[in-house]
């Protein structure tokens, strides 16, 4: 293997906990070298009581910039100079940008989510979507929707410690976007049924269909969905969910989460490098 990293290399961080199972070190990396990009990227897991002296020790050491995945993405707020319009709705960052000891922070998971569908040739702009959770990948993808333009978002969220987060979404994407936006506890079929009749779009925003809960979908009635529907998970691992796996028996487009992973990278990328990431490259990789 070449001598790649030298007194020059400019260093790009990921902190979280935990954060070994990430994919994206091999993401960036492999677009740092497709490029020939003088920088290497490199994962931080430490508890949650260091965070503070972490971002104080990336800012000291000049780190260009930093991700950020759960359980800091709303707690490192505090120690940014400025966060973006995005990252203020969703109380969420998950790219830092270092400007010479000024740090900006941002959040890319929904435009990576905006983006993998555009990738796939699917624009919700001006049209109607069901969203199931409200959790952080879920708000994410609402806010950004709405600042993009969607006409009309539906969420659903179970009745659990999540469903004010869903309410809260509803009056944020109300008060500073044109979209009409509604919460509906998840329970309730028939308005479930309802609101996914007449949207272009269903996204699962929820953990539901991983880790523990792999195997399971919150629609469990093929009758719910029609083959037009586009039906979309956060998830990508498993590659195909039970939702998906339901959602390609009727014949509908289907989109895991891996696109919305790799246009989250593909963003921050860019904010970094100021290059657009060799997408090719790294789908190859993932
Ligand atoms: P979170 O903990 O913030 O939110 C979890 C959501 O799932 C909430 O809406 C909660 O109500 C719902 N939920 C959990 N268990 C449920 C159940 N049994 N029944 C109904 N609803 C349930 O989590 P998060 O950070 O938003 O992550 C959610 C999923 O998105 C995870 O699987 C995560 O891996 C994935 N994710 C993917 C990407 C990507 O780029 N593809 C990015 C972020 C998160």
């Amino acid at each position: 293997m070449p001598q790649r990293i030298t007194g020059h290399t400019e260093l790009i961080g990921l902190i979280a906990t935990p954060i070994r199972h990430s994919k994206s070190p091999m993401m960036h990396n492999t677009a740092f070298e497709a490029l020939g990009l003088d920088y290497a990227y490199l994962a931080f897991d430490f508890p949650p009581e260091n965070l503070e002296a972490a971002v104080q020790g990336l800012k000291a050491l000049g780190v260009k910039g930093w991700n950020i995945s759960m359980p800091y993405k709303t707690d490192i707020i505090p120690y940014l100079d400025e966060i973006s319009e995005a990252s203020r709705l969703c109380q969420s960052v998950n790219t830092v940008i270092n400007r010479d000891g000024y740090l900006y922070g941002t959040v890319t998971d929904g435009t990576g989510y905006m983006d993998a569908l555009a990738d796939r040739g699917f624009d919700i702009r001006g049209k109607k979507i069901t969203v199931l959770g409200c959790g952080g990948a879920a708000t994410a993808i609402c806010i950004q929707a709405a600042l993009d333009g969607v006409r009309e978002i539906s969420i659903f969220n179970a009745s659990d410690a999540f469903f004010c987060r869903a309410e809260e979404n509803v009056e944020k994407i109300r008060a500073n976007t044109g979209c009409i936006a509604n919460a509906y506890p998840l329970e309730d079929k028939q308005r479930l049924r309802a609101e996914i009749a007449d949207s272009v779009l269903l996204a699962n925003g929820t953990s539901v269909g991983m880790g523990r809960l792999e195997g399971i979908s919150l629609i469990t009635d093929p009758t719910m969905l029609r083959p037009e529907l586009i039906v979309t998970d956060v998830i990508y691992s498993p590659e195909e969910t039970a939702l998906l796996k339901l959602a390609r028996e009727v014949g509908c487009p289907t989109m895991n989460g891996l696109g919305m992973m790799l246009y989250q990278g593909a963003a921050a990328f860019k904010l970094w490098t100021g290059k657009d990431m060799p997408i090719d490259a790294v789908k190859a990789v993932l």
